[in-house]
């Protein structure tokens, strides 16, 4: 079986070290990539430090923002050939069948199995799935995603995770000319938002804890800044946007954004903190408001935003480091100290 070098974690209060871990030979329809990138998600802390509660399975390789190149195809695989830009994002195998992977929303499988995620689920091989900080993956064809020439892989690999996270809400509440969108969270997540957000056409807001993150909000497409440390600045925005989404990672109280909307906006929230929010419903029938949620996007669509990426001329904002930084990156992201996404580059695993 071919090896790969990964970086793994073994408990929840352990620390990342450099490891080997075996990778299956390509099926018929499968590819081998070569990793060269991973980003380093939020959701990749909250799981490796438990945050989430139990039911990790260590040691864990986390990763779920992949870029790389095409190094093997399996004798039937049509869509990809060796040498390709290629990308894997969150999920790695459906069922295929069930009415949510034929509506090409994979990342809701109700077959047996449910969606098999990157890392930290039961592969096809019966093995636990090993994720992107490695340097290379075998993965079904049908959940691999080309890469646009116009994109450099460093910053193609976290739309894998996070450009798709914003594309799709955005796309699903109509941002675009003449709506007020608002971006909660200048993070990873929150700085693909701005940007897709404007490409769409419409006015942008971010609303960030400091305006540490001013100037780079402005140049990425925003035309509005807002503070959330200044006293005045929810009552401020009381009834201003059509549109919000919120990235954050900690703690928020959904009444001040949803006072924030205008009558009939919506609120979408894709932030996962670690403890349950309290919602008083008063926030909702008060201006007919809707709350929702939305979790990444189906292969297709993630396609279609690596293509609109590509087309104009977006990509993630990121600070490469290697795989012996993973640990302090953790601590800056936390820190909400990371412009805008720390991505590993696996060549440093072999050096
Ligand atoms: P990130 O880079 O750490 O960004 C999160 C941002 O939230 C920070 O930059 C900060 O923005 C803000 N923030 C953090 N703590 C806060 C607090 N206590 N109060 C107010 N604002 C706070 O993280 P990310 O990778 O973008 O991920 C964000 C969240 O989305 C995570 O919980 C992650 O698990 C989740 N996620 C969900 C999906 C999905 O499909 N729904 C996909 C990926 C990630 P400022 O510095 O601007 O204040
Ligand atoms: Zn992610």
């Amino acid at each position: 079986m071919p090896q790969a070098v990964a970086y793994a974690i073994d408990s929840p209060t352990g620390r990342f070290a450099r490891t080997t871990i075996t990778r299956r030979e390509p099926g018929p329809t499968e590819v081998v990539l070569d990793i060269a990138y991973a980003g380093i998600c939020h959701s990749d802390i909250h799981t490796a430090r438990g945050e989430w509660g139990s039911g990790v399975r260590y040691p864990l390789v986390p990763g779920h923002e992949i870029a790389g190149v095409v190094r093997e195809v399996g004798s039937a695989v049509t869509k990809f050939a060796v040498g390709d830009r290629a990308g894997v994002g969150c999920f790695v195998d459906s069922c295929g069948e069930c009415a949510s992977c034929r509506g090409g929303e994979e990342q809701f499988c109700q077959g047996p199995g449910g969606t098999v995620m990157t890392y930290n689920s039961t592969g096809r091989d019966g093995l636990t799935t090993a994720g992107g900080y490695s340097t290379s993956i075998t993965v079904e064809q049908d959940y691999v995603c080309r890469i646009p020439e116009a994109i450099d892989l460093a910053s193609a690999a976290p739309l894998l995770c996070a450009g798709i996270t914003m594309y799709a809400p955005l796309r699903r509440w109509g941002a675009g000319p003449g709506k007020r969108v608002a971006i909660v969270g200048m993070g990873g997540l929150g700085h693909m938002g701005v940007q897709i957000a404007a490409a769409m056409g419409a006015e942008v807001a971010v609303i960030s804890q400091t305006r540490s993150k001013e100037a780079d909000g402005l140049r990425l497409g925003a035309s509005e800044y807002y503070a959330t440390s200044e006293p005045d600045t929810w009552k401020s925005l009381r009834n201003s946007f059509d549109l919000i989404i919120t990235t954050v990672s900690g703690a928020l109280d959904p009444a001040v954004l949803l006072a924030s909307l205008t009558v009939g906006g919506t609120l979408v929230d894709v932030g996962l903190p670690e403890h349950p929010v309290e919602l008083n419903l008063r926030s909702l029938i008060g201006g007919r408001r809707n709350f929702a949620g939305s979790m990444i996007g189906g292969i297709a669509e993630t396609q279609e935003m690596l293509d609109f990426c590509a087309e104009h001329g977006i990509g993630a904002e990121v600070e490469v480091i290697s795989g012996e930084d993973i640990n302090a990156a953790y601590d800056r992201v936390v820190a909400s100290d990371v412009r805008y996404r720390f991505v590993i580059d696996t060549a440093t695993f072999t050096a």
